[in-house]
């Protein structure tokens, strides 16, 4: 069937098309192409509401509100109305669907778009076809997507973020005689990628919507289960609302429609005519769930254990894996495709959350087995994302399996969620640890309860933790809040006490916080470690030093940092190094020398290998300290010079044998390989 040419309208010097007009050339105005043959032209822009194809173009006081034809005599106004071209620009005017078969389950739906294009080198219109291809292969499950230009929409471009493929991609694979700009395999990943295929636009004339509606009827049979599958708006639609007839009038023009309800409880059946935008909204989301299932079959266990919507949000979440991963991990039941989508990458690698661990005090490895999704709680998921807090939950450890399943079996299934990746949340960076019971506690007592103002409870049941644990009160204490204001009173009533004691009794707390790491106290070389162990050495560790380590205090005594003074025994340089705490790990975050000046080379080394062999690690984010820079270095009145100290060295053979760590002899070996190491 061929469509009838319409009438085109050729802005020669696109004064029309909205555009950042730099490059405006003098008007040359506009030239009509009449669907009679005759070819006319205008000096005058026309109004925007002649133009079918622009919503928006420029018009000015001479803009023609219609035009005629001198040939035909037809008149184009708003209610007849013309295609806008670009010179050079092709423009699809008509789609026609039809239908490929090769044998029962091998056949294409074939696009043919009528494209138009203005050369402005021979002034002339030329029309072009240009074919695009969805090709099914039902027996090996495979599903082909070939596109070439131009397009109704350009989603195709922009979802390159989503899926990882761009078009450039796909082009280096296309065969160099091929038009194809895209040419890609749809699963149950990519299903997008269907919607410019069928997707609509006002200004273009369709046509073989039969052929769609025939394709259709060729893949339900390949369904399994369809009819099984809940009423859901596009599931009606691919068992029986797709149904439409066709008409012809004696010119030729083609009409759908469809025979509906009359809606007025009467049972009678009217004709109507057949909303084209609609039919091929529904035909694209259609397709999407036909081409998930055809390529990956046990997918269809989803839809019936847990609807179409978590379905569709499950196929355009992370957590959809490629057909091949689900067969390859043998997940043919709705459960194990959960816990393949949860621990499994789109590609099929393990996702075990590295920065979750490395944020976190967790440091104990998961064994696969711990990640299983029972039937408990796969009943337990209602929304895709709560695999994340799952997985997470897993990883942390926070419960054990057990424990998961007695809290979904007894409490709301989105209470449970809602804690846990709080508590996940809270957890980075945080020292204080919830049991099972402190979970159970706030269920029990609604603290987690939307009536309150507790969206931050968590924040708050941890603090109060916190702040028990410094004051050394029973842990029982925090069970006693039977809702969230008591939880809250408490929190208030114990920070406040404990601001009091502690501002009197700082010295104390100093001293109880820091005991744990006393044996840290070292030496390496020349360089001795010492934790600043009272709060007056801090103080006086601040005023000899001339830097700021006196405001780490409170921190200090909330057992949240360390400061260890670094002593050069031969030089006499000092420098303070101070580590983010967290339980009994220790991160080290600074060092810093006579006001704040940067530490030598030698301090800046041994510290890090001092840190090395107790198992500190180092906060990136400081890195600078660490980078030696001889002109921020700073010396203390009456340290000795570096050239100084090459030189006693010289002098002693290389290694300094100092009386000052004759009480380290058993580390002497180790230190003179790593002094080696350092001065060559
Ligand atoms: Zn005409």
């Amino acid at each position: 069937m061929s469509i009838k040419k319409p009438s085109f309208i050729v802005d020669l010097s696109c004064s029309m098309v909205i555009t950042n007009n730099e490059f405006a050339e003098e008007s040359k105005g506009q030239k009509l192409f009449c669907s009679c043959g005759n070819v006319q032209k205008f000096n005058s822009k026309l109004v925007r509401n002649i133009i079918k194809n622009y919503d928006e173009l420029t018009e000015d006081s001479e803009s023609a509100k219609s035009i005629t034809c001198k040939s035909c005599n037809l008149t184009y106004s708003s209610l007849e109305k013309l295609y806008l071209l670009e010179p050079g620009l092709p423009e699809i005017y008509s789609i026609d669907y039809r239908l490929e078969l090769k044998g029962e389950d091998n056949f294409s739906i074939i696009r043919v778009k009528g494209i138009a294009e203005y050369l402005s080198s021979n002034e002339t219109l030329v029309f072009s076809e240009s074919v695009d291809i969805l090709k099914f292969n039902i027996v090996e499950k495979s599903v082909l997507l070939k596109s070439c230009y131009p397009f109704i929409t350009n989603d195709l471009f922009t979802r390159q973020d989503k899926t990882g493929i761009s078009i450039a991609d796909s082009n280096k694979e296309k065969s160099a005689q091929s038009n194809y700009v895209f040419e890609h395999e749809i699963d149950i990943t990519n299903v997008q990628y269907l919607e410019e295929f069928f997707s609509y636009s006002d200004s273009v004339n369709y046509s073989g919507f039969e052929n769609i509606l025939n394709s259709l009827n060729i893949i339900k049979p390949n369904i399994k289960d369809l009819e099984k599958f809940d009423s859901v708006y596009f599931i009606d639609f691919i068992k029986s609302k797709c149904k439409i007839n066709k008409e012809e009038d004696g010119l030729g023009n083609v009409k759908y429609y469809q025979n509906v309800d009359s809606g007025f409880g009467d049972g009678k059946i009217i004709k109507r005519n057949l909303n084209l935008g609609d039919y091929l909204f529904n035909t694209m989301n259609s397709y999407k769930l036909l081409v998930s299932i055809i390529s990956f079959e046990n997918a269809s266990c989803i839809i019936h254990t847990k609807g179409y919507s978590f379905f569709k949000s499950w196929t355009e979440s992370k957590f959809i894996c490629k057909p091949e991963v689900y067969l390859e991990n043998k997940a043919t039941n709705p459960h194990l495709i959960m816990q393949v989508s949860m621990t499994k990458s789109k590609e099929g690698e393990s996702v075990l959350l590295k920065n979750l661990i490395d944020d976190t005090k967790c440091s104990n490895k998961v064994e696969p087995s711990e990640l299983k999704i029972s039937s408990t709680i796969y009943n337990s998921i209602k929304v895709i994302s709560q695999l994340k807090t799952l997985n997470e939950s897993f990883v942390l450890k926070i419960i054990n399996k057990e424990q998961f399943e007695f809290l979904f079996q007894n409490y709301e299934s989105n209470r449970v969620y809602g804690i846990l990746s709080a508590l996940i949340k809270s957890s980075r960076g945080d020292t204080v640890a919830l049991c099972f019971k402190n979970l159970k506690h706030i269920l029990d007592c609604n603290i987690d309860g939307k009536s309150e103002k507790s969206n931050d409870f968590m924040t708050i049941y941890k603090d109060t933790l916190r702040v028990i644990d410094l004051l050394d009160v029973k842990d029982k204490l925090i069970f006693k809040c039977k809702n969230y204001k008591q939880l809250k009173d408490l929190h208030d009533d114990y920070s406040s006490r404990y601001s009091a004691m502690r501002d009197a009794k700082k010295a104390e707390f100093y001293l109880k916080s820091v005991s744990p790491f006393l044996k840290l106290n070292s030496q390496i070389g020349d360089i001795k470690f010492e934790v600043v162990d009272t709060s007056e050495r801090l103080n006086l560790e601040g005023l000899q030093m001339n830097h700021c380590i006196y405001t780490y205090l409170n921190r200090i005594c909330e057992k949240e940092y360390i400061a260890i003074n670094l002593t050069h025994v031969v030089t006499k340089e000092r420098a303070t190094a101070g580590f983010v705490r967290k339980g009994d790990s220790l991160q080290l975050e600074q060092i810093k020398g006579y006001y704040n000046s940067r530490a030598t080379q030698e301090m800046i080394s041994t510290t890090t290998h001092w840190c090395n062999e107790n198992g500190i690690s180092i906060k990136n984010t400081y890195s600078s300290d660490l980078q030696p820079d001889k002109s921020r270095e700073r010396a203390m009145p009456g340290q000795m010079s570096e050239e100084k100290l090459f030189k006693l060295r010289k002098e002693n053979g290389g290694v300094l044998d100092s009386k000052l760590q004759s009480n380290k002899k058993q580390e002497n070996h180790l230190v003179k390989s790593f002094i080696k190491k350092i001065f060559k």
